[in-house]
């Protein structure tokens, strides 16, 4: 099958978002949900939509399909945004060790560039990982704004799972 021109992705159907605990138990979310998958054409340039409808209620869910090599483009930018940020964590964490482990003379304080330091830290912290794996899951469908009811669902990707011998990868 050619699969260039495709995407797969599922439509979940949100059953029950439940979070328990928070103040003498860990907070626990628990997430169920029903699928179904679908498989969307891809326009041979640029985006288009495409109807899904959910098998578990019957919504008409909106999705918007890029094509392949934009998709591949974003999903690589995503990537490298992801790597960038690791290497601003790394960067500015190094920095941030070596600056703040100096003793410094009475009365003066630490350079600006150590508070922004720490900012990189907390902000890539979250971004790095956000980015690389959005950008690893990413396949250029994202779901739209419908004006049909349509709380409670998601469009998620499908990993294409190509058919490899179980000892080769
Ligand atoms: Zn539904």
């Amino acid at each position: 099958m050619n699969t260039t021109g495709t995407a797969e992705v599922a439509v979940r159907h949100i059953l029950s978002d439940k979070v328990t605990g928070g103040i003498l138990t860990p907070k626990t979310r628990t997430i169920t949900w029903t699928d179904a998958h679908y498989v969307v054409k891809r326009p041979p340039s640029g985006k288009h939509t495409v109807e899904l409808t959910c098998t578990e209620c019957s919504a008409s869910l909106l999705a918007e399909v890029r094509d392949q090599s934009t998709t591949r483009t974003l999903a690589t930018i995503m990537r490298v945004v992801g790597a960038l940020c690791l290497v601003a964590f790394v960067t500015a964490f190094a920095y941030a060790i070596h600056e703040g482990g100096k003793t410094l003379p009475e009365g003066q304080s630490l350079p600006v560039l150590f508070s922004v330091s720490v900012v990189t830290i907390f902000v890539t912290f979250v971004a790095a990982p956000v980015f690389y794996i959005r950008g690893r899951n990413y396949n250029g469908v994202s779901i739209l704004d419908a004006p049909k009811p349509r709380r409670g669902h998601r469009i998620v990707p499908v990993r294409v799972v190509k058919k490899v011998p179980p000892t080769g990868r």
